[in-house]
This record gives structure tokens, sequence and C-alpha cells, in this order.
């Protein structure tokens, strides 16, 4: 095979259809990596001709989120290269120049049938419980005049010529020898009647012009095999390394990923989107390692990897051919991870806009003094929002007196709790260790538990029984803040119990 010589060069050919979906951006970073392991290019095309399901805004959500994963190209949109354009629409030239070819050479022919004869031969086949239907009546047309006619301006499509009999084998990387018998192959359609190619015929000559040596696609693509290799052989091209990586399965492991994002009862979505996993703060560093590991694996344990270290240990070889499992639990402990590993700075700056988007004055300094009290809090960036409220909002939202009791206590703890703790915290210096000091030694004077003291004091501070840890939170909020709010949870209670 060609693959040591050729130069590597590989490509990721989104059709802008809808949104950047995870398996998408699996199949563009496997090609990512590929190229990166052997100094070779990663090409970014866009397969825009089905202009029935063009949606403009896909363009931007692919770009965009290809930019946040951090997989760059080399040649493509917006960067160029010596093999563009690289938007098919802008290529239709050169399909129809190799269409002629083909059917110059006799590998393909022009199809007169009108759309209500296909759709009736269809609808026959789908009541034999076949697929496709297209009975080939135009294959013995005489080539001539089709042409005549075409040139006359009857409507017509250009569809490949496949073998009727034999067997096509194709091999694949991934999984080997494949074999199809001809007979089930249709003469598919190459060119439409509005002179803009199918998918087919656009991949195939992109992919052998673009000099592309590997293709490492969907297996949504592995049935489409036969045609492109006789594609191939039509034209008298060697066809690129072929790959088709596993399908990615829902995490129960029975049906495909879902296209689609669900939400579920209490309001969360089960993210399928690029642009879903940013807004909702999951790192980049955790996304391209857990998405490296659907379908590839360097030794069946090693989880943790670095992007630098996927690059190295990248290879066909290592990719598996059954199917790959999505698990949430994995990708938010991972992320969880990545969250731990950052420096305090980086952290707080990728955390500072998820505070903004929530409507808060975040600044930067004190953001990174929130750091350190909730990055072991969060799973996810946006986690962090329902976290770390309290620092920002000026009236925290409304909690219910009952929950300033702690436990095996009465109202009338929890307020003695709060007033002598006021009262110590108004005397001292606000620092962490001072904060402890005072609050445990009145404990000691009341003569309850260091818990009963400090739970009235976080519920009032925060609005909640679990916060970050109390000393360094009151030290963060300030004396000003942390007292009006101890104040605040006091008049709450004596107007629950009428004192
Ligand atoms: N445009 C096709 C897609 O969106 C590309 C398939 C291929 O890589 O050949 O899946």
């Amino acid at each position: 095979m060609n693959t040591d010589r050729k130069p590597v060069r590989v490509r990721y050919a989104p059709s802008p259809t809808g949104d950047f979906h995870v398996g998408g951006a699996r199949t563009a970073l496997f090609n990512w990596l590929f190229a990166r392991h052997h100094g070779g290019r990663f090409i970014l095309r866009i397969e825009d001709t089905d202009r029935k399901r063009y949606n403009p805004q896909a363009l931007q959500w692919l770009l965009d989120g290809l930019r946040y994963l951090e997989l760059d190209w080399d040649e493509g949109p917006e960067v160029g290269g010596g093999y563009g354009p690289y938007v098919q629409t802008e290529r239709l030239e050169i399909y129809r120049e190799h269409c002629g070819r083909l059917l110059e050479a006799g590998a393909a022919y022009r199809c007169f049938c009108t759309p209500e004869r296909l759709q009736e031969l269809a609808r026959q086949a789908q009541q034999r419980g076949e697929r496709g239907g297209y009975d080939r009546a135009c294959r013995n047309l005489d080539p001539e005049e089709a042409a005549r006619r075409a040139e006359a301006g009857e409507p017509h499509v250009v569809r490949f010529k496949m073998p009727l009999e034999g067997e096509t084998t194709v091999h694949d990387a991934i999984r080997g020898d494949i074999t199809f018998p001809n007979a089930v192959l249709q003469d598919t359609v190459l060119m439409k009647s509005d002179g803009i190619p199918t998918y087919h015929l656009a991949n195939v000559v992109d992919d052998h012009l673009m000099e592309i040596s590997h293709v490492l696609r969907g297996d949504e693509w592995v049935n489409s095999l036969p045609l492109h290799i006789h594609l191939y052989r039509a034209f008298g091209w060697e066809p690129p390394v072929m790959a088709h990586l596993p399908l990615i399965l829902n995490p129960t492991g029975k049906g495909k990923m879902s296209k689609r994002e669900e939400r579920a009862p209490d309001g969360s979505v089960r993210p399928v989107f690029v642009r879903t996993f940013q807004e909702l703060g999951y790192l980049p560093e955790a996304m391209i390692n857990f998405l490296a590991l659907l379908g590839w694996s360097y030794d069946d344990k090693t989880e943790i990897m670095s992007r630098q270290e996927l690059i190295e240990r990248f290879t066909l070889e290592r990719v598996q051919a059954s199917p790959a499992v999505w698990n949430y639990d994995k990708l938010d402990h991972m992320n969880g991870y990545y969250i731990r590993q950052l420096a305090p700075e980086d952290l707080a700056g990728r955390l500072v806009p998820f505070f903004e988007k929530a409507g808060w004055k975040a600044d930067r300094e004190k953001v990174l003094q929130i750091v350190p009290l909730i990055r072991e809090r969060i799973k996810r960036l946006s986690d962090a929002v329902a976290v770390a409220d309290f620092f920002f909002l000026e009236k925290l939202p409304p909690y219910d007196a009952a929950e300033l009791i702690p436990k095996k206590g009465d109202a009338a703890m929890a307020l003695a709790a709060l007033e002598r703790g006021r009262e110590a915290l108004g005397k001292i210096e606000f620092t962490r260790e001072a904060i402890e000091a005072a609050l445990r030694g009145e404990a000691e004077k009341l003569g309850i538990k260091a818990g009963q003291m400090f739970h009235p004091i976080r519920v009032a501070i925060s609005g909640r029984k679990v916060s970050p840890p109390l000393f360094e939170s009151l030290e963060v909020l300030g004396k000003e803040t942390s007292l009006a709010r101890i104040g605040e949870a006091i008049a709450k209670l004596r107007g629950a119990s009428g004192a």
C-alpha cells in the first residue's frame, strides 16, 4: 500500500447541515491526531453540495467548535492552501469536467427518467422490501442520442455504471477486507439535474485532487465504499487508505448516540453538540482526552493523556472496529480532573466569562480568591455559578429560617450562635485563622459543638447548608457583607419564632 511513501494528508469533510455534533468532533480529532502524529497536513473541506439540507449557521458552529477544541487546520476555509478552494460549491466546474470524463469513458450515463417515474419505482421496491429500485432503464440508451437530448435541454442526471455481477472487495484499515455483492449496488446519481454533484462524486474527486493519503471518517460511509472504489478505478486513480471509525453508542450501549439534545426532567441537558459542551464549561483538554478514547486506546488502561501524549501515541492500529460507548460520568470525571490541574490564574480566567454571563461583575482578583474554595467542587465551569453565587449576589436568594437550625439543636441555639458569632467576628481582623479561632471560641463558651456554631453561620452567609469552606468564604466575602448577612439571618429567626 501507499501509506509509507505519500506524505500524510488527511481531511475532515463535514457537510454544514446542522449543529456540530461530538461524533463529528471525534472524526475531526482522529484526523487531526493522525496528521500531527505523522507530521502531515490536516485539511478542512466543506462539503456543501446538498443545498436542500444546507444550514448557513452550521459553518460558524463548526469553525467555532474546532477553535474551541483547538483543532487547527493547515488548509481550508480562512487559512487557504495550495489545493483550494476548500468549499465544494466553489468547485462546481471541476466536478462537471470530471463528470464529463466519466461519460466519455462510458463509466457513467445520462438518465432522463422523471422524478415521478423514480418515485413510483422506489415505491414498488419498498413494497418488495428492497432499497433503491432504479431499474437502470437509461443505462442502455445510445450515448450519442443521450448527449443530443441533453444538449437540447432535456433535464437529466448522470449516474454511475456499477458492475452488475460479481463482488467488490474493499480494504478498510480498521476493519480489514469487506466484500459486497455487486448485485445489491445501485447506479448512484453523480450529478444532479441542476449541475450540482452529489456527495459521492465531489468527495472522490476532491480526495484525489487534494492528494488525500488517508480517509478517516464515520462508519456510516462504509456502504459507500464500493461506489467510491469503483469511481477511483473509473478515473484510473489510486484510492487513499480507507478507515471507517467505530460507531458511537449512547450511554446505554444499546442505540446510537443521539443526534439531538434531550432534557432530563430536572431541566439539565444531555449535551451532544460541541457548542453545548463549551457553554457548560467542559475544558478542551478534557474533551480531547475523552473523545480520543472513543474508539482508540493506548494500552487499555491509560486514561489521562495530554494532547501532546495523544499526538505521540495515536496510531490507526489501535483504533478498534467495535462500537464505542459514550459515558457522561467519565467525561465529567475527566473534566473535574483537568479543572483541578489548571493553575489558579488560568482557572480564574476561564471562570470569569461564566460569572459575567450570570450577570455578575466578576473581577479577576476576586475570582482568583474564590478559585481555591471551589475548584474541588466543580465538574464543569458552569457549576461554579451555583457554587459561588453568594460571593457575587447583592442579596441572597430567599431561604427558610428553619435551615439555620443546626443538627440536634433548636432555634434558640441557632440564634445564640448567630448573635455571638456576629459579635465575635465584629471584633477581629478578618483573616481565616482569626475567624476560625473566634468561632471555635464562641462555640466553646456556648457549650455547643463547633459544627452547631458553623452551621447557622454558613447558611446565613451562603443561603445554603453546603458551601465552600466556611472560614475562607467569610474572609473572601469580607467583614461588612458577612456581618450584614448574619444580621439578616438573626432577623429571620426572630421573625419566624415571633420573638
Ligand atoms: N460530508 C461527509 C459528512 O459530512 C463526509 C464523509 C467523508 O468523510 O467522506 O459526513
